[in-house]
């Protein structure tokens, strides 16, 4: 390993033994998943909650999400949301930075009145997206996903040395970005007729906030 090198942006690549030794682990549902044993960045051992799939160095914060496929370095941390008052409760967001395209019909309803103007598309740039990696029922975690999402809530990122209650993996989170990006157009009839959309997703953060 790498001992003294200052913290690199994590990668979506995946360790391989070679480079991280790893240890087997039975998760709750009796699920044999490879942790690592040994921090790849400092040496230190990380730490991993029973009910979470993140393990966290608690030298150097570095964070890897667990699953059967091996682990997988993530950038995590704790969210100090602006202006809000302290919660007594934290629970993991996989937070995306998003950038969505919408294509309306534009001879229809509002689209044949905006044509003039000759946008065939329309762009919602700047946008975050807050997926809960919590465990809960489908139709309260898309409306927990619509809420923060609808909120836009600033906040400022420190380091976390332990995620605990995180069950849905980055690959999970973004197909319900999905799903909520798809949903929110349906939940708006009559305005434009909605042709398609195209979700563009960046490497998202893990992110303890307040709830
Ligand atoms: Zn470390």
């Amino acid at each position: 390993m790498n001992d003294n090198q200052p913290a690199a942006a994590p990668s979506s690549a995946r360790l391989s033994a070679a480079r991280v030794r790893l240890r087997r682990e039975r998760d709750h549902a009796g699920v044999v998943l490879p942790v690592p044993v040994v921090c790849g960045q400092c040496g230190g051992t990380p730490r991993k909650p029973e009910d979470s799939i993140v393990a966290t160095c608690p030298v150097c914060y570095e964070a890897y999400e667990i699953s059967l496929a091996g682990p997988r370095r993530i950038a995590t941390g704790r969210g100090a949301l602006h202006g809000a008052r302290p919660r007594n409760s934290e629970r993991p967001f996989w937070v995306f930075a998003a950038s969505i395209t919408f294509t309306y019909n534009m001879n229809s309803g509002l689209g044949a009145l905006l044509r003039d103007r000759s946008e065939e598309w329309i762009r919602r740039p700047g946008l975050r997206l807050f997926i809960p990696a919590y465990r809960g029922l489908p139709e309260h975690l898309l409306e927990q996903a619509r809420a923060m999402s609808i909120a836009q809530p600033e906040f400022t990122i420190e380091p976390a040395a332990m995620i605990p209650g995180a069950v849905l993996t980055e690959q999970e989170a973004r197909a319900l970005a999905d799903i909520l990006v798809g949903d929110a157009e349906i939940r708006r009839p009559g305005v434009m007729q909605l042709l398609g959309y195209a979700l563009a997703l960046d490497q998202p953060r893990l992110l303890l906030l307040p709830v």
